[in-house]
């Protein structure tokens, strides 16, 4: 049977991160991932550290959002560039926040076909992974699987990156719906046989075009997924991203104990 730890996405500001962490504990949560989407804004090592040490001492699982202006596949060697760097500058303040994930949305495919796309996005992930060990940072990448079709992320893309270079990945499973109008557990089980998995879920809106916005996650959502998670043997964390993530985080930790 798999173990889940669950989380929501987003700590708070700096002000306010020790007195979050010390409430995602009270409620039983048991990971967080810190939301840098607009940009890193836990700045100097001496905030990471402090955070980090309270984190682990309430065994609160800590990754990273990295920020959304990233595109490891742009047609413009300096955008691909300015994206490694803020990729890069979040392993390395995770490094100190004792994070083991940044997960980041990969690029788009610039009019290049898939398998094309697939070659430039791997090359600047093996590139960040050669800093990251060279810094001995204990950090994984983490690119995300994307909620709409015209984005590089489908589960083969990131399964496949996986593969080729060795780097995490993150399935969200909202993205998943919304990009296939169908859940596709059995396809993720077979492109993911890792035993650790780092996840996403929400509600979600969309259409045609895949993902619109996140929504509350409605309880038979959250049973829908955990059934199928139990009868997985993986160790899972599972970030929630609904507008209300930390209580959807506590209803599917209870949700997750009944169906135990
Ligand atoms: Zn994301």
């Amino acid at each position: 049977m798999s173990t889940i730890k669950f989380g929501p996405a987003g700590l708070g500001p700096v002000k306010d991160a020790i007195s979050n962490l010390e409430e995602f504990h009270r409620l039983g949560l048991k990971a967080c991932e810190i939301a840098f989407t607009y940009g890193a804004y836990i700045k100097t090592k001496e905030d990471a550290s402090v955070i980090g040490k309270v984190a682990k001492k309430l065994e609160i699982a800590l990754s990273i959002h990295a920020p959304y202006y990233i595109n490891l596949n742009s047609k413009e060697p300096e955008k691909i560039e300015a994206s490694k760097k803020r990729i890069l500058g979040c392993c390395e303040i995770g490094h100190w926040l004792g994070a083991k994930r940044v997960v980041f949305h990969p690029g788009f495919y610039s009019n290049m076909k898939s398998d094309e796309a697939s070659i430039k996005i791997k090359e600047n992930i093996v590139e960040m992974m050669t800093v990251i060990k060279k810094n001995k940072w204990d950090i994984e990448l983490c690119p995300e699987i994307m909620g709409k079709v015209n984005v590089f992320g489908s589960i083969d893309e990131i399964a496949d990156l996986v593969k080729e270079t060795g780097c995490g990945f993150c399935i969200d499973f909202a993205h998943v719906l919304a990009r296939y109008n169908e859940h596709k557990f059995e396809e993720i089980k077979k492109a993911f046989p890792q035993k650790k998995w780092h996840a996403h879920f929400s509600g979600i809106e969309y259409n045609e075009k895949g993902e619109r916005h996140h929504k509350p996650t409605e309880t038979k959502e959250w049973k829908n997924l955990l059934k199928f998670l139990k009868e997985l043997d993986k160790d899972i964390v599972i970030i929630c991203e609904s507008p209300d993530p930390v209580g959807d985080s506590v209803a599917g930790k209870e949700i997750w104990k009944e169906i135990e």
